[in-house]
């Protein structure tokens, strides 16, 4: 069996471990006759696997109990406009703007309400977060209903290393990117959401952990869609209507897979060893050029060029032939970028980096 290095940015590596054991389970779920692609949502068992899946990632991430956590569809952009149909009680928030994602939560939330923008590192396209000084002088004094940040900007290969303390004001935060790549406070937010096709599962499904007190009186807007009623999809336990099960299935799988690995702390110790792998290279190479500033380094996704379109576009090229696939950078960014999730093993990095070796050897400085 030929599986290639796949440095996707999402969908992205799932563990092969599970590939295999959904294959096992795939037409007779544990004795049930079908398969759960086939089982109804409203079954038992059914129920048992979403259940599983909800314990092993409060477990996984040490969710405080007065904070609910949901499975829902529509991807992360759909909580673009989810959050502040609910959360934007007084019509005012802020956002730091990171990258594409944060910049398209914040034009989406400028349809429901004020959306100021705290920071930006638009100026010096976006390699770098903004100063968490900027971000709390701008937010300070504000009475703003939360202060959003994109965590870890997958297309630029930045991330936040240190949170913003905006007291009372609650912090809401994209981790689509770095969602289980390390551990995570959920206490310090009001809400972190996450599209699961990178770290934890495959495309549409996406997993919401909100503090209760900040939805028990329902949405802000009353124009808020039932689908996206916080409070409604915590009380019918994120069946409001058919979830994605076959999706939810195997973001338990995940799960699982992440506590046999050693949890968050060994994850992390691993993406970081990858990671570093890669920027160690990128410090000494003539060739190549990281993309974010080394302070706002992404321990997920390293970007990176040659400065030469034509250079880049032969580097993916090569790749390709040698089983290494996923490399193209996103083009607002060009060149490279390597999304090392954690199913994407040490060995695969080494094998990226050898190439990346070969090719510097080959193509000489520029
Ligand atoms: N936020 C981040 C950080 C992302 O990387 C992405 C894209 N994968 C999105 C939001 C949008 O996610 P989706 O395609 O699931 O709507």
């Amino acid at each position: 069996m030929a599986r290639v290095h796949n440095f996707s940015a999402g969908p992205a590596a799932l563990p092969l471990e599970v590939l295999q054991e959904v294959r096992s389970e795939l037409v007779d779920y544990r004795g049930s006759g079908m398969s759960v692609l086939e089982m109804s949502h409203r079954s038992r068992a059914y129920q048992e696997i979403f259940d599983d899946t909800e314990v092993t990632l409060r477990r996984l991430l040490g969710v405080p109990d007065a904070y609910k956590v949901l499975f829902l569809q529509g991807g992360a952009t759909l909580q673009f406009a989810g959050i502040p149909l609910n959360l934007m009680r007084h019509g005012r928030a802020g956002y730091v703007v990171s990258g594409n994602f944060a910049q398209k939560a914040w034009a989406e939330a400028q349809r429901y309400g004020e959306a100021v923008a705290l920071a930006t590192s638009g100026d010096t396209g976006f390699d770098r977060i903004p100063a968490r000084a900027e971000i709390e002088r701008a937010a300070a004094g504000q009475d703003l209903d939360y202060v959003y940040i994109c965590q870890n900007n997958t297309i630029f290969g930045t991330q936040f290393h240190e949170l913003p303390a905006c007291g009372e004001t609650p912090l809401v935060s994209d981790v689509s990117s770095c969602f289980l790549s390390e551990p995570l406070d959920v206490a310090r937010f009001g809400l972190v959401y996450a599209g699961a096709q990178k770290n934890a599962g495959p495309a549409g499904v996406t997993v919401v952990i909100v503090r209760e007190d900040l939805i028990e009186d329902g949405p802000a807007l009353s124009v808020c869609p039932s689908y996206l009623d916080y409070r409604l999809e915590a009380a019918k336990g994120s069946m409001y209507n058919t979830p994605n099960t076959f999706g939810i299935y195997l973001c338990g799988k995940v799960f699982h897979w992440v506590e046999d690995q050693g949890g968050l702390e060994a994850m992390r110790e691993r993406n970081l060893e990858k990671s570093r792998l890669l920027y160690d290279y990128l410090d000494q190479s003539a060739l190549f050029h990281g993309h974010a500033q080394p302070s706002s380094r992404s321990i997920a996704n390293v970007t990176f060029r040659t400065g030469d379109a034509d250079l880049d576009a032969a580097f993916v090229a090569g790749a390709a032939q040698r089983g290494i696939e996923g490399v193209k950078g996103h083009r607002l960014v060009s060149g490279m970028r390597a999304s090392v999730y954690n199913a994407v093993s040490l060995d695969s990095v080494k094998a990226l980096r050898g190439y990346m070796e070969e090719f510097e050897a080959q193509n000489g400085t520029r």
